[in-house]
């Protein structure tokens, strides 16, 4: 028996009208039969009883002998009927038995568990597979109603679906849950059809049931997993926008209804991260996020007066929308205060230390705030507003919260346009090194040039203090600085060969904090001097005083590291942090180049001029080399060569300029006594 037969053999319903073609048959022969009967008693009748029949000569009258050739003729073909019919009758009966010990056969042996059920829904056959997967015996199976250990919640589902099945004649497809033996609930997905009567009608269901428990908990798993935050297990970033899309949906239907988004973000996370590993960075965010939920439960939300009632009470989402940052949609508010109290509570519970690889860490975060209402606000809008607020924060200092405005807004799409078209400008080749000469104040000679960057766009030159802090935040830093120094430097190699000194003419370049934070700067500067052919001797890295002074420990492993690639190294913009003498001291360095703010005050200001001499003084007892930065006259000029400072810097000599001007003015330089200063000549 082919497959497609077997699988057709088990349906009972399909047998029904084979069944009813052969009694359909049964009836001719009973028919036949009695006609038979009927002709024989006639026959009987007219011979045994001459008078019977009406003499008339019209009528013919058949003679004896005719009379048993035709019944004889009759029975003949009555017999053969029913043999054949018997054969018949007995080949489908064989067929039935088959199919019969086939659906036993399937049926015991199916994983999926099959049952009949009669027209009022009594158990009339229940497979094996029943047993198996829920644990009843055969027994516990029959003195029980199929309906009882069907999840109460599911039942009404599941009879409608079996009246409707009976109804139609057609079962769907349904999904409900069933209790094991053991007390568990597993899900059945059952189909039912009708078994149909020999009339046609209905007489009860066949129900095959499976045991999709398993795919089904996988199911919920992959769909929570889409939804949450693997570490935490909060929502992510998806769910919680859909929170706060719902939320929005409310609030413009019920105009009173207020609910606002905090971003929070953890305070010099990364720093937890790279000192106490990875797996620690996870354990801190875990903790972080299990108290943000404690605090956050809705009885324990806002401070709250005497007299509010729990009906008021805020309710709220807290998610993790990735790294360190977390979101909280805080709905039902009565006030917008109660946003910033909830901001505030967040604030002091991660005050209190947490304790990671067996250390106190004191965590603290910035938190945005964006309130929902806005008609034109959408959720994605709202998490942004909330987290340039948190940005601002951040800005502001730190460890505080914010409340976004519109002029934050207009801010922060005037960022993104620049970021955008800073992208644009690194791949279309949009920045330029311009060069300031360093000068020696004492003979009036260019020693060297400090390269800095100059963004020449469409609309005019856009000057680095406009772009260089968005290109550190963003990273796009790396790349700027890694095209000047390799330029630069092979600028400085042939002006070198073609203005020999002794010394060299020198270069120096700036180190901004993101690549400070670079755990291999020293490989990457080295290679790039390489590249560029430079001697390394003749190399100064400006690093501001404020990024060398913020982690000790760290700045003097990276100078350390920095310095053994044969480099001088400055300490930029000296002045305007706060340096401590003993780092100073303990770290490679070679010159302090003194803020231009003092050096603009210091012919016009005493006290600033006081600043100027203790400087310098402090650096030459340190044993290092003094740059004054922004020397706009000569009297500056007159002021610093007198104190000793040996090599300065500003408008006075030149501002930064392009490569080909720098030429002529190496060439003037060059060529005749300096054009600054009527100072005798001395070696820088
Ligand atoms: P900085 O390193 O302290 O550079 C000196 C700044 O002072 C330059 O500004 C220069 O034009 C300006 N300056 C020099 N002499 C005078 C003067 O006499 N008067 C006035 N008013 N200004 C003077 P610039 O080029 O605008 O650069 C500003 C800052 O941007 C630099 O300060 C530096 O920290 C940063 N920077 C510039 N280019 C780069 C770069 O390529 N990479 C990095 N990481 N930072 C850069
Ligand atoms: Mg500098
Ligand atoms: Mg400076």
């Amino acid at each position: 028996m082919s497959k497609h037969e077997s699988i057709s053999a088990v349906n009972m319903t399909g047998s029904a009208p084979r069944i009813r073609q052969i009694e359909g048959r049964e009836w001719w022969l009973w028919g036949f039969a009695v006609a038979v009967t009927l002709i024989l008693t006639f026959g009987i009748l007219s011979l045994t009883f001459p008078g019977f029949h009406l003499p008339t000569d019209k009528i013919y009258v058949l003679t004896l002998r005719e009379w048993v050739r035709a019944l004889a003729a009759l029975v003949l073909l009555f017999d053969i009927y029913t043999i054949y019919q018997n054969l018949q009758l007995q080949r489908v009966r064989r067929q039935l038995a088959e199919r019969d010990r086939l659906f036993q056969l399937i049926s015991e042996n199916a994983a999926d568990m099959i049952a009949l059920v009669d027209r009022d829904g009594n158990r009339l056959y229940n497979s094996p597979a029943y047993s198996k997967v829920l644990g009843y015996s055969e027994a516990e199976l029959r003195a029980t109603s199929p309906v009882e250990q069907i999840h109460p919640d599911d039942r009404v589902r599941v009879l409608e679906a079996a009246e409707k099945a009976r109804r139609t004649g057609r079962g769907e497809r349904l999904e409900y849950r069933i209790r094991h033996r053991d007390g568990s609930w597993r899900v059945l997905e059952s189909t039912a059809s009708v078994i149909l009567g020999s009339k046609g009608d209905n007489d009860g269901l066949v129900i095959v049931n499976r045991d999709i428990t398993d795919r089904k908990r996988i199911e919920e798993m992959l769909a929570h997993n889409a939804f949450h935050d693997g570490l935490t297990n909060l929502p992510n970033r998806v769910l919680f926008l859909e929170r706060v899309g719902r939320a929005i949906a409310v609030s413009r239907r019920h105009s009173k209804v207020k609910f606002a988004v905090l971003f929070v973000d953890i305070d010099s996370f990364k720093i937890f991260n790279d000192s106490l590993g990875h797996a620690a960075g996870d354990a801190l965010l875990l903790q972080i996020s299990q108290r943000l939920t404690a605090c956050l439960r809705r009885a324990d939300m806002v401070s709250r007066t005497q007299t509010d009632s729990m009906e008021t009470a805020t309710d709220s989402t807290l998610a993790r929308p990735g790294g360190d940052e977390f979101a909280v949609l805080v709905e039902e508010l009565r006030d917008p205060s109660d946003a910033v109290r909830v901001a505030e509570r967040i604030q002091e519970k991660l005050a209190a230390p947490f304790e990671v690889a067996n250390q106190q860490i004191v965590v603290t975060a910035s938190i945005g705030i964006a309130f929902g209402g806005s008609k034109s606000c959408g959720a994605e809008d709202l998490l942004r507003d909330a987290e340039i607020a948190m940005y601002r924060a951040k800005h502001a200092g730190k460890d505080r919260c914010e409340v976004f405005d519109n002029a934050m807004h207009t801010g922060a799409l005037r960022r993104l346009q620049l970021e955008t078209d800073m992208r644009k400008a690194l791949e279309s080749g949009e920045f330029h090194v311009y060069y300031q000469p360093v000068v020696c104040l004492r003979s009036g000679q260019i020693v060297g040039f400090e390269a800095l960057s100059r963004w020449q766009r469409s609309g005019g030159v856009v000057m680095p203090n406009d772009f260089i802090p968005v290109a550190n935040e963003t990273g796009m830093i790396l790349s700027i600085n890694r095209e000047l120094l390799l330029l630069a430097g092979r600028q400085l190699r042939s002006w070198q060969a073609q203005y020999p000194s002794q010394p060299p003419l020198r270069l120096a370049v700036n180190v901004s904090p993101k690549q400070f934070a670079e755990p291999d700067l020293a490989d990457q500067i080295g290679e790039v001097i390489r590249q560029s052919g430079m001697d390394p001797q003749c190399v100064d890295l400006e690093i501001t005083e404020t990024i060398a002074m913020a982690d000790a420990e760290r700045s003097g492993t990276v100078l350390t590291q920095l310095k053994a690639l044969g480099v001088h190294l400055d300490i930029d913009d000296f002045g305007t942090g706060y340096s401590s003498l003993s780092r100073l001291q303990r770290f490679p360095v070679d010159t302090l180049k003194i803020d231009r703010a003092f050096v603009s005050k210091m012919d016009t200001d005493r006290d600033t001029h006081e600043i100027v001499r203790i400087i310098v003084t402090l650096a030459h007892n340190l044993g290092l080399k003094v740059v004054a930065e922004g020397i706009e006259n000569k009297t500056q000029l007159k002021l610093l060569s007198k104190l000793g400072c040996e090599l300065g810097q500003g408008y006075l000599f030149s501002k930064p300029v392009d490569s080909q001007t720098i030429e002529m003015l190496l060439a003037t330089n060059r060529a005749s006594a300096s054009p600054w200063l009527q100072a005798s000549a001395a070696h820088c």
